[in-house]
């Protein structure tokens, strides 16, 4: 009796399936198991490309897509399985008018009502799981952003530095890193106020943002100073590229709330060395930095 009910708690799953299939004799019922099958899976996961891959495999089988993708644009989410057709229907899902993207299946020969109705009863099972991984993404996401510039934070600068490093040490590639400081930046906050402060701090974010690679980061690592990894980056591209930022931030005039402020900016510059640890990396930089503000400010020093 005991190992039965253990042997039924571990394999709970198999066993649910097995006793439902064997009673499910109808077409219907078909749709029945699948869609029961997608529901413990979807239950298993916070990840959306896990989730949808569950959902396209229990497509696949029940109806003859030749695809499924998902979309969800306001996350830049783009998650495809199989080769596109002619014929497609496309759902935009939603729970109480809350976005939560769109499923486009396709196939080479068009939908029948009743697939159609097979694929409507999936999808209403992936809609409420999808929520989930969607809000637990966003709150995830904003662990690691900075409400202020929208920049990574941090706690997401000591996490893609490590993995920075990893990959540097793992593909071979070189890595830097620039520690940015603003230059005088309390005597805005005491000047202007602490709101002109934040439009400085946004608009600086800005830049450097416009001025980077996509496969760069840029992090607010604490009050005006900000750290960005170059990734397959030598020393002395670097040093252009902490030059390049220095100028653009100093050459136009931040204009907001009415003012126009000439800012400039410190920039300590360093390359990691094969070994070192991502802690010993910023701890140059930020050497550097200490050089380029006691050397006179607005100028980027190598370290
Ligand atoms: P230095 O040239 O040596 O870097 O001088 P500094 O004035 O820029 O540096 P200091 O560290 O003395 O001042 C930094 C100031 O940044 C102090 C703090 O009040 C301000 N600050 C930190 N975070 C924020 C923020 O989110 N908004 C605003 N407006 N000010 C901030
Ligand atoms: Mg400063
Ligand atoms: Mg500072």
């Amino acid at each position: 009796m005991m190992e039965l009910a253990k042997q039924k708690i571990i394999d709970g799953k198999a066993q649910n399936l097995s006793y439902i299939a064997s009673r499910m004799q109808h077409q219907q019922d078909e749709i029945i198991l699948a869609a029961h099958r997608l529901s413990l899976n979807l239950q298993q996961t916070l990840n959306i490309e896990a989730l949808i891959t569950a959902f396209c495999a229990e497509s696949v089988s029940l109806i003859p897509c030749a695809s499924v993708a998902y979309r969800n644009d306001s996350l830049k989410l783009f998650i495809y399985h199989g080769d596109k057709e002619q014929h497609l229907c496309r759902y935009s899902l939603e729970i109480e008018k809350e976005k939560l993207g769109e499923i486009e299946c396709t196939s080479a020969r068009p939908f029948t009502e009743q697939e159609l109705m097979r694929l409507e009863h999936l999808l209403s099972v992936l809609v409420f799981p999808l929520r989930n991984a969607l809000m637990y993404n966003l709150a995830v996401q904003s662990a690691k952003q900075d409400p202020l510039t929208r920049l990574f934070n941090r706690a997401a600068f000591n996490e893609m530095a490590e993995s920075e490093v990893s990959r540097a040490t793992r593909q071979c590639t070189g890595l830097c890193m620039l520690v940015l400081d603003i230059d005088h930046f309390k005597s805005i906050n005491d000047n202007y106020g602490h709101l002109m402060g934040d439009e400085v701090l946004k608009e600086i974010a800005t830049r450097l943002k416009l001025s980077l690679r996509t496969e760069d980061h840029v992090f607010r690592y604490g009050g005006e100073e900000f750290v960005i990894l170059l990734s397959a980056t030598d020393l002395p591209s670097a040093r252009l590229t902490a030059e390049r930022i220095r100028m653009m931030v100093e050459q136009k005039p931040i204009k907001k709330l009415g003012v126009s402020l000439n800012i400039s900016t410190s920039i300590g510059v360093t390359e990691w060395q094969r070994g070192e640890s991502s802690s010993s990396l910023f701890q140059r930089a930020d050497q550097a930095l200490y050089a380029a503000k006691t050397g006179g400010r607005n100028q980027v020093k190598v370290a």
